[in-house]
């Protein structure tokens, strides 16, 4: 069994079709690039697999567990899958710390004194240990990424979601959040993640999904997909003629 397994997932808006038939299984500690053009349905997979949108058809199961679409499930799958976004999103009001223990209390329901001490651990493992008591405008944009990171690495997740996550840093600040990514990785977390940076992703990534037009066009490893791709969208998008 597979850690995640996507079967004949489709997503529509309204009358527009977005995911039309997504097959994808993620084995556990898989490292997985989903790279297409924008608007091909990269970040609403994502979202379908942690339950942010429900999917129209098909099927998408966890660690075991059916994605069903009553809302408790819904809750109990967003617990064991964290997404981090291209916006950081932390809450400017809390400290770098409490925003790590928030959610935590919040909808773990975790005790006060084990949220800290989870906290202290996750900021100390993206590198932020001493920034525990600062104001998320007091960090960088790296900073702030690495720090929900931890926040999402705090909630004990099963595997990890990443949306393009570095798109918003400015590019000298690219390098410490895809290192905390790659340790992850060598640790052996599931990751899926969306990304622009096709240097990483043939460095970490075991797989590659390049999506196109709300399906898998083609997926390989990094050295298939990126030095002998099939299909004239995928050598348009890579820009190999
Ligand atoms: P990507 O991440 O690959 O750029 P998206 O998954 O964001 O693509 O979007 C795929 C398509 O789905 C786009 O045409 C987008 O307009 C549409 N879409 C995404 N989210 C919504 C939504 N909440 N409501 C309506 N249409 C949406
Ligand atoms: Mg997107």
């Amino acid at each position: 069994m597979s850690l995640i397994e996507i079967t004949e997932v489709r997503k529509s808006f309204g009358p527009n079709e977005v995911l039309k038939g997504i097959n994808l299984d993620v084995e556990p500690g898989e490292v997985i690039a989903i790279i297409g053009k924008s608007g091909s349905g990269k970040s609403t997979l994502l979202r379908c697999i942690n339950g942010l949108e429900m999917i129209s058809g098909g099927s998408i199961s966890v660690a075991g567990a059916q994605l069903l679409d009553d809302q408790l499930h819904l809750k109990t799958l967003r617990l064991k899958v964290g997404m981090i976004f291209q916006q950081f999103n932390l809450f400017p009001h809390l400290t770098v710390g409490g925003n790590v223990i928030l959610s935590q209390t919040v909808v773990k329901k975790t005790a006060a004194k084990t949220a800290e001490a989870m906290a202290r651990k996750m900021l100390d493992r993206v590198g932020l240990g001493h920034k525990f008591d600062a104001y998320p405008d007091e960090l960088s944009g790296g900073q702030q990424q690495r720090v929900a990171i931890a926040r999402a690495l705090a909630m004990e997740p099963i595997a990890l979601l990443c949306d393009e996550i570095t798109s918003a840093l400015d590019p000298e600040l690219v390098a410490e959040v895809l290192a905390v990514v790659r340790e992850l990785a060598a640790e052996g977390m599931t990751l899926l993640m969306v990304t622009h940076e096709m240097k990483f992703a043939r460095d970490v990534c075991s797989r590659v999904v390049f999506m196109h037009q709300g399906r898998v066009h083609e997926i390989g490893p990094p050295g298939e997909v990126f030095s002998n791709p099939q299909t004239p969208e995928l050598k348009q998008f890579l820009g190999v003629h």
